[in-house]
């Protein structure tokens, strides 16, 4: 251990142990996250709606940062198409369910964190209870309808909530967070009785990277979200075309009006 990362930990009453402080060091080294950031990783709970494309990295990254319990909700086996793009899964692997993959990958890079998989498509009050446990929620799926059912639980319930999509080569990310009842939810910028087109990737192609970059963002805003690190992507919408590599930026107000979190 270098000696100012050793002085700078002896500050503090060490509640981790060794190989904990070795770990997370290149996370307690950064002022924004120091221990006591990298307790709240630990004491946390982040439920991951999807094992796929972008819950693969998602769930990669917060496993390795410490996260103490990640939930990963899947019903779905790997197959061999996934595998262009779910880094969570292996050749091997095929015919597994994803959750039970996801778990296995999780656990060999972290095996002090707690991995819940649960091998169903979690609706009405399952769903409810699950993300009401969550401290944050990182939506990874990809369809409309479990999209809203998460967005509703997540405004019911106050949780905060990252959403992601990745589709042919344009991702978009941005952040719902009910807590502070101010900003706006999934169904402010997409409404359910809208009749958007379902599209689901299944049948689409992914330009496989484009999955890892929107998943790791996703990463990224659920562990500020925890630490209360910067500002959220909350009521901004980023979008990708991995075509040109152009981000845009559209702000995002809350419809008075949604049937979900309005009135
Ligand atoms: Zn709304």
């Amino acid at each position: 251990m270098r000696p100012f990362l050793t002085l700078k930990l002896n500050l503090y009453f060490r509640t981790m142990n060794d190989n904990q402080l070795l770990r997370y060091s290149r996370h307690i080294l950064l002022d924004e996250i120091g221990i006591e950031g990298q307790e709240k990783f630990l004491a946390a709970h982040a439920l991951i709606i999807g094992a796929g494309g972008l819950g693969s990295p998602a769930a990669l990254y917060l496993a390795s940062a410490g996260v103490g319990t990640i939930t990963l909700v899947d019903d779905d086996v790997v197959d061999l198409t996934n595998l262009q793009r779910q880094i969570l899964h292996t050749t091997e692997r095929i015919g597994e369910a994803k959750v039970l993959s996801g778990q296995k990958a999780l656990s060999q890079i972290n095996p002090e964190i707690n991995i819940i998989a649960i091998n169903e498509r979690l609706q009405g009050d399952r769903l409810l209870e699950l993300v009401s446990q969550a401290n944050v929620v990182l939506d990874c799926s990809d369809n409309f309808s479990t999209r809203h059912a998460v967005n509703h639980a997540c405004v019911r319930t106050r949780v905060p909530l990252v959403s992601g999509a990745a589709l042919r080569f344009d991702g978009q990310i941005s952040v719902f967070d009910a807590r502070h009842g101010q900003g706006p939810c999934y169904a402010c910028l997409f409404p359910a009785q809208s009749g958007y087109a379902e599209v689901r990737c299944a049948a689409l192609g992914v330009f496989a990277p484009l999955v890892g970059i929107i998943g790791a963002m996703q990463a990224a805003e659920a562990l500020k979200l925890l630490a209360g690190i910067g500002a959220a992507l909350s009521g901004r919408l980023l979008l990708l075309d991995a075509r040109t590599m152009a981000w845009s930026s559209i702000a995002l107000a809350r419809d008075p009006q949604c049937r979900v979190c309005g009135g």
